[in-house]
């Protein structure tokens, strides 16, 4: 059995759960063959009956779209969230400024990977460095004045390079890209309007805060 297809149509299977684009798929997710795109409403036989939600409800929807955004197991996204609250500031901002500066999403926002899953599998794999030296670990945090470079033995490598090319560029004021160079700064910590996700974070602390 082809079990790397069953495990891909999941990934889409999720965004429909949500019944929105959690962008987990690279470039499939920006042309007409995302799943949201074709037919925007749950997986499963009644997906399309409407359902009375609680407060409750919404706040756990919310909770897994951003958890599943980053592709982090429960355990794991509720100690960033721990790690939040403890920090000066808004709860809610702080959450996603640390999950954001995850070495996984900061290759990704880079454009080196078309996902943050592939970014994962890059970095698992010791194609970057952290300021010289070599970071295998997808959940490490950069911070500012951080540089992330592309092994040299890793700048012709054509997954990379098509990455490059053709991925989803965001032009964040957080992060800048020497694509010459294959290098990435770290110039400030992400606020709110540098991370493009469409979710309420309140509901998520409110979730949490039960
Ligand atoms: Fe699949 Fe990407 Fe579309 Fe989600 S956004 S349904 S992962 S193609």
């Amino acid at each position: 059995k082809n079990k790397m297809a069953k495990y891909t149509g999941a990934r889409c299977r999720l965004c429909r759960r949500e019944g929105m684009k959690l962008f987990l798929k690279g470039n499939r997710c920006y042309s007409v063959k995302c799943e949201i795109e074709k037919r925007n409403f749950p997986p499963g036989q009644h997906g399309q009956k409407r359902h009375k939600v609680s407060q409750y409800g919404i706040q756990l929807r919310e909770k897994q779209k951003l958890r599943r955004t980053y592709g982090l197991v429960e355990r794991q996204f509720k100690r960033y969230f721990i790690l939040a609250e403890k920090k000066k500031g808004i709860t809610g901002e702080n959450f996603l400024q640390i999950l954001e500066c995850r070495l996984d999403n900061v290759v990704y926002r880079l454009g080196f990977a078309s996902s943050r899953k592939q970014a994962g599998q890059l970095v698992s794999h010791r194609h970057f460095l952290v300021n010289g030296k070599k970071v295998n670990i997808a959940s490490f945090l950069v911070k500012p004045g951080d540089v992330i470079k592309l092994k040299e033995k890793s700048c012709g490598n054509p997954y990379i390079l098509q990455s490059l090319e053709s991925a989803k560029r965001y032009n964040l004021s957080w992060l800048e890209l020497d694509s010459a160079n294959f290098t990435g700064k770290v110039k400030a910590l992400p606020s709110r309007d540098d991370i493009p996700i469409d979710i309420k974070e309140e509901l998520i602390v409110e979730f949490y805060s039960k």
